[in-house]
């Protein structure tokens, strides 16, 4: 594993926000992951696991903690099961299984997070979800404990896997999928449907709502004349009410503020309370 000490996160999170890590501690095996684990313990230090950073919103001061960079890229096919490391881009793998005619995973194609990030979050698109298609897990305890679970004993719904209340990381994932003639096709249309829909060129996290039983979040801010709105260098996306996106050198202030504005004034116009999809981390560890 590499240890680096007064670390800038921004440049690891797809909002391009964040000050500095004590420690940042890149794992690209197992074993790093494990070794990563007896050192924040030896240092009596908090760690934070991040995959690619695209739903994560670290604090202007930083992380007084250790944050642990997943690089464990591996990936092996065989016959429609593939199982790969839980920091291989869930995006490539999800065009790369349409390519090859498999059907599941088209939905990941465009989605910018790791594979262990899509399975904690249970990202999903289209009426596709992550843990559909998922054969089984692999995580690895802060004791150093590994477990292997089927998709069955895993509790999921919209956004949220049991992974959110466990202390660890997950380290492989393998994911069972059905041929299809359609898939590469189908994959295609949700890319190009992605790039007209979403501000996809500028530096967001993605949703910062999650939406409320059978409503649009992002329809409701339209609707509540939001979109546009600004607060510092953050911006509600012109294209898509859901996406604040760091148009000027945006701060995790600027964005929080104008997140809780938008949050306030739908509650005001509409009665509907936004929770968070965005995971605000701050200082002292404890996602929000
Ligand atoms: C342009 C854009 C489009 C997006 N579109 C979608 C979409 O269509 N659907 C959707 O659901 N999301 C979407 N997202 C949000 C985001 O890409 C997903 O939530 C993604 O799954 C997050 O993966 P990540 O690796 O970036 O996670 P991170 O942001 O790195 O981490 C997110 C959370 O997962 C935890 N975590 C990450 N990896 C692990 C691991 N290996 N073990 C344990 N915990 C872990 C972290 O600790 C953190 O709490 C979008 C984001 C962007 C920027």
């Amino acid at each position: 594993m590499k240890v680096e000490e007064n670390t800038s996160l921004a440049p690891y999170t797809t909002f391009k926000i964040g000050g500095i890590a004590r420690y940042l501690i890149t794992v690209s095996s197992v074993q790093d992951v494990h070794d990563a684990f007896i050192f924040c313990k030896q240092q009596g230090i908090s760690h934070f696991i991040l995959g690619k950073g695209s739903n994560t919103l670290f604090d202007d001061q930083g992380f007084n903690g250790a944050v642990i960079l997943n690089k464990l890229h591996w990936m092996k096919e065989d016959e429609g099961m593939f199982s790969v490391g839980s920091g291989y881009s869930f995006s490539l793998l999800g065009s790369q299984t349409a390519r090859r005619g498999w059907t599941g995973l088209e939905f990941a194609s465009g989605i910018p997070g790791s594979v262990g990030g899509a399975v904690f979050m249970n990202a999903g698109a289209n009426g596709q979800e992550t843990l559909q298609t998922v054969k089984e897990v692999t995580f690895l305890s802060e004791e150093g404990e590994s477990y292997t679970f089927s998709q069955d004993e895993i509790p999921w719904r919209y956004r949220w896997t049991k992974f959110h209340e466990m202390q660890g990381m997950i380290v492989s994932v393998t994911f069972q999928l059905t041929p299809s003639l359609e898939a590469r096709q189908k994959q295609i249309s949700l890319v190009k449907y992605r790039t007209e829909t979403q501000p996809y060129d500028d530096a967001s996290a993605g949703c910062v709502f999650r939406n409320p039983e059978f409503q649009s979040a992002g329809k409701l801010i339209e609707e509540c004349h939001l979109k546009n709105t600004s607060y510092g260098g953050a911006r509600v996306s012109p294209l898509h009410g859901n996406f604040i996106v760091n148009e000027q050198n945006a701060t995790a202030h600027d964005v929080m503020t104008l997140a809780k504005y938008v949050q306030d004034e739908v509650h005001i116009k509409t009665g509907v309370h936004l929770e968070m999809e965005l995971r605000h981390i701050p200082y002292q560890g404890n996602s929000s």
